[in-house]
């Protein structure tokens, strides 16, 4: 990265003035880059770029928006290594997975809409009227730091692709690997102004992109909190918003199901990332007669899962992405124990050797009370809530008993009865049986967890407004 202290403004890295932030490496908590803070009067200028260059982007040829989508997809590839090694410094994800998934899974996103995008139709006929699908406008894209490049592909890709323009706010706490995105856009044939890059905090250059009079859609993803401001700023200005935020998803265990199999599943994916991950399992409800083996089973699992620095290959748990995040983790596991649940794994230290960086052992409580804190609010951290329950009907109903709605998981030997059940979950999506992850599929969430979708034909509908020409 050679741009670290520069704004991408305009299709132009511009030297700005003012403070500077510091982002922190997970596994020592050392200074590992400082980059730009910076100021109101930098996003406004991005803005205005964004909106002039509006016009034009949203007429160019379907042709046009593939090759550079193509041009970035190169670039992605090329860049992988780095990205990866990026990501899993700032953030604190084994280097091996942070190959497969942060840098990954932007080349997924890219390819995907480079195949979806010929078949896209954005116009129809119905009766005498064309109906059209036409870009928002400019769009300004607020992401956070757990899968930082990810989100934002997610984001930035279908909304160029819808002929939207792009106001880029990254996460401060791991914003490396949007300076390489902006390098990589830099490289192609992207008209300037089409993609706008502004690192800064939240509440300073956040704050004007989401209240700007010229921005006509915020997409964000982040906590709930934030999402909430966003709807509010939104609402004053009648401006269109996407929010992917929260969750506290319910791995059901049905009584019928491979237990050893249910639990390796579930403790894998809520320890994903450290348990830095909106979709993660991080409550898993299993028949009360079952509950001391699977408790048993998880501590077995929780046991193999090696802590330590992300760039060594055999990592399997690296640590969190902030002192912050790893001091609010600690302070629920102490909560948990007052709470009274039991301590079945882990606990609120750092693993031994590894005080340094941001590390916390992988904990799982057993006998937690569905209504606690623990099991009610989202942790963000390598914590697993094991919760029993006496027949299906009460395990929907505590799976259901969250303000959140944002990923499920079932297990069961019957495969009907799993999509049974899958189907009375209030999530935006449901893994029945260890099913794979779809990329092609919409994720999003219902209640506190989100408004809109992203992925697939649905990510790009979010940046299109419909209209209709009676003919
Ligand atoms: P956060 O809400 O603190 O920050 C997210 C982004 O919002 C950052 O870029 C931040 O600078 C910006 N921001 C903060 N205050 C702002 C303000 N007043 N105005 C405008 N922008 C502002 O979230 P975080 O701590 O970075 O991320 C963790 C959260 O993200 C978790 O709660 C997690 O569940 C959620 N998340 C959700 C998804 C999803 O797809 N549903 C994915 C990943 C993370």
């Amino acid at each position: 990265m050679k741009n670290l202290s520069k704004l991408y403004i305009n299709g132009q890295w511009e030297d700005w003035s003012g403070d500077t932030l510091n982002v922190y490496e997970a596994a020592t908590g050392e200074v590992m880059a400082k980059v730009p803070a910076a100021g109101r009067s930098d996003m406004e200028r991005a803005i205005e770029a964004a909106h002039n260059a509006f016009e034009s982007w949203s007429e160019t040829s379907l042709d046009e928006r593939l090759k550079i989508l193509k041009q970035l997809l190169d670039g992605l590839k090329e860049r992988a290594p780095e990205i990866a090694e990026t990501v899993s410094r700032e953030v604190g994800m084994p280097a091996k997975l942070a190959g497969q998934i942060q840098a990954g899974m932007p080349i997924v996103t890219t390819k995907s809409y480079l195949e979806l995008l010929p078949e896209f139709q954005f116009s129809e006929q119905v009766g005498n009227s064309e109906v059209q699908y036409t870009p928002v406008g400019v769009v300004g894209c607020i992401t956070p730091w757990n899968y930082p490049l990810h989100q934002v592909m997610l984001k930035v890709v279908p909304a160029m692709a819808a002929g939207c323009t792009v106001v880029l706010k990254p996460s401060e706490i791991a914003p490396g690997s949007a300076f390489i995105l902006s390098e990589i856009l830099d490289a192609t044939d992207l008209p300037k102004g089409v993609f706008n890059m502004v690192c800064g905090l939240g509440q300073e250059v956040g704050d004007t992109l989401i209240k700007h009079p010229q921005v006509s859609m915020v997409s964000f993803t982040g906590s709930t909190r934030t999402g909430h401001l966003i709807a509010h700023a939104a609402a004053d200005d009648f401006k269109r918003y996407a929010l992917e935020m929260g969750g506290k998803s319910a791995s059901v265990v049905l009584p019928d199901a491979d237990l050893k199999a249910a639990v390796k599943g579930t403790i894998n994916n809520c320890l994903l990332n450290s348990g830095q991950t909106c979709t993660a399992l991080t409550r898993m409800l299993v028949p009360a007669e079952k509950h001391d083996e699977a408790c048993e089973l998880a501590a077995e699992a929780v046991a193999k899962m090696t802590p330590g620095n992300p760039l060594e290959e055999t990592t399997r748990l690296g640590p969190l992405a902030s002192a912050q995040q790893r001091d609010k983790v600690f302070e629920y596991i102490r909560l948990g124990i007052e709470e009274g649940a039991t301590l079945v794994a882990g606990g609120a230290e750092a693993p031994e050797g590894l005080d340094k960086g941001y590390f916390v052992k992988a904990t799982v409580f057993g006998n937690v009370k569905p209504d606690s804190r623990i099991a009610q609010e989202e942790i963000f951290g390598p914590v697993l809530c094991v919760i029993p329950y006496n027949d299906e009907a009460e395990a929907v109903k505590i799976a259901n008993g969250t303000a959140y709605g944002l990923s499920g998981a079932v297990w069961s030997g019957d495969a009907d009865k799993a999509k049974k059940i899958a189907g009375k979950l209030r999530t935006g999506q449901v893994f029945v049986n260890g099913g794979a992850f779809n990329p092609q599929a919409p994720f999003g969430g219902f209640g506190h967890s989100g408004v809109g979708r992203e992925f697939g034909k649905w990510g790009l509908e979010e940046f299109l407004e419909v209209r209709s020409l009676q003919l």
